[in-house]
């Protein structure tokens, strides 16, 4: 059976696919894959971008391995079985007042498949989400049933490890007491959001901005934590609903589609959707504000650089963008994120800002590479380090110079999975063989 992204970006033809019920089974396909020579590659919700879940061997979809395995209150820790699906978690904490701390843009995810790659959404004291691990159960490569802590040296390459180093079976994640927020979003020049991106980000819990290539619209959004028993406030349902989803889904996409097939159209299209969102200020439980339905289908890159370089990053991407010619109808994201100790985590080390690109998934594919490209060139010369679930072009040479830590990750992988019962096409370009 042929097996797709959500992006589109990758499709493969897995020899089989098992969809194991417990810890024994997963341990048995790892077993079995091994002593046949062939390989295994977990699957989550494939909203990767990146050839992180592609296989030609065995896929193992965890669906079947999903909810709350435990709860230790007093430490506000919570174990979820791998394939739990982020959209199922708040229900399964707001018995016990819990929450994650920090999410990214949407809820589709399983837990293991977002923190393998280093999902993660915006907010200067806050990482991303691997980071929120304390401890996990995987299956590594020999078939050995393992469970790493925080402490362990390997945690700080298992809470980000790209399925490289073993099949995740639960993750315990270190919660916070439930709150809300207050989201203010503001349309304004991109000059504005660009200049003030470091003092905003500062400044904001979570702090973010959109800008629409062709036009001086930008979009920008600061959330405020807030307790939980904060009312819920702000645009009633229909306005929530034309701005969620009739201009940011609906009308986009056929904006995007217009775009597509008239691509000299797109500046005067970018002129509309620049000026369609407005501002609004709303409050609501964290999971309702952080996160977002997206059901315009888009390919995506994104690169984490030092934070203090998105200003000038920014404007280096405007000017190209112009001289260039590219026809982009999809905004630029900018986001930001804490240093973490992860190995191998795009905020290894440094406080980061994250810029995003993405292009509607019917645009001319020469195109979108080339705009990509571009992109990429700029953000590679900042020591950018790309997204692991998202397109990029670089490989293992340039990973060890941008992840100081690259080396001790690979040894631990060459103790996980010594047969590399893991590898796939994205791991062996990313990672070495
Ligand atoms: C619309 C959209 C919005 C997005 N928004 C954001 C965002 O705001 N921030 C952000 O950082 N990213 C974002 N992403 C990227 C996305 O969060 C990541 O690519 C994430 O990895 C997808 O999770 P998944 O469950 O689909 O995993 P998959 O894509 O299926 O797999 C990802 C990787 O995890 C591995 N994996 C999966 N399960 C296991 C397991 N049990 N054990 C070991 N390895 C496993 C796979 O082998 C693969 O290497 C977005 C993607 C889309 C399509």
């Amino acid at each position: 059976m042929t097996w797709r992204n959500w992006g589109g970006t990758e499709v493969c033809a897995p020899a089989a696919t098992m969809r194991p019920t417990t810890v024994d089974e997963v341990a048995a396909i790892v077993r079995q894959a091994a002593d046949d020579g062939t390989t295994v590659k977990a699957v989550g919700s494939g909203h990767s971008f990146s050839g992180a879940a592609v296989t030609s061997g065995v896929h193992v979809d965890l669906s079947a391995l999903r909810g709350l395995t435990g709860v230790d209150a007093d430490a506000r820790t919570v174990s979820l079985a791998a394939g739990t699906r982020l959209h199922e978690i708040p229900d399964l904490l707001s018995p016990h007042d819990l929450a994650m701390a920090n999410l990214g843009d949407i809820d589709r995810q399983t837990i293991a498949g977002a923190t393998s790659t280093g999902t993660h959404g915006t907010g200067l004291a806050f990482g991303g989400i691997s980071t929120q691990i304390v401890g996990a159960t995987l299956v590594t490569g020999t078939g050995d049933v393992v469970r790493v802590s925080s402490g362990d040296v390997e945690s700080d390459a298992i809470a980000l490890g790209v399925g490289a180093l073993g099949i995740l079976t639960d993750i315990t994640l270190r919660c916070v007491p439930a709150f809300g927020l207050r989201a203010v979003e503001t349309s304004g020049s991109a000059d504005d959001a660009i200049d003030g991106f470091l003092d905003r980000v500062a400044m904001h819990d979570h702090h973010e901005f959109y800008w629409f290539p062709h036009t001086d619209c930008a979009l920008q959004k600061a959330n405020t934590r807030l307790d939980a028993d904060v009312a819920p406030h702000g645009p009633g349902r229909i306005r929530r609903y034309v701005d969620d989803e009739l201009l940011s889904n609906k009308v986009f996409r056929v904006l995007c589609e217009v775009g597509a097939r008239v691509p000299w159209a797109v500046p005067g299209i970018a002129q509309v959707s620049g000026r369609a969102l407005s501002g609004r200020t709303f409050t609501d439980s964290s999971t309702r504000v952080f996160v977002s339905s997206r059901t315009v289908r888009f390919h995506e890159m994104e690169y984490a650089i030092p934070l203090e370089s998105v200003p000038d990053a920014m404007r280096e991407i405007r000017g190209m963008i112009d001289r260039r010619r590219h026809r982009v109808s999809f905004p630029v994201e900018v986001r930001a994120a804490a240093a973490d100790g992860l190995m191998i985590s795009t905020a290894a080390g440094r406080d980061t800002g994250y810029i995003a690109v993405h292009r509607y998934h019917r645009d001319d594919p020469t195109d979108s590479a080339a705009y990509f490209r571009d992109v990429e060139e700029i953000l590679t010369a900042y020591d950018g380090r790309p997204h692991w679930g998202k397109m990029h072009t670089r490989d293992a040479d340039h990973l060890r110079a941008v992840y100081p830590r690259f080396d001790e990750f690979l040894a631990i992988r060459n103790r996980f999975d010594p047969g590399r019962v893991f590898a796939n096409p994205y791991l062996t370009r990313t990672l070495g063989a």
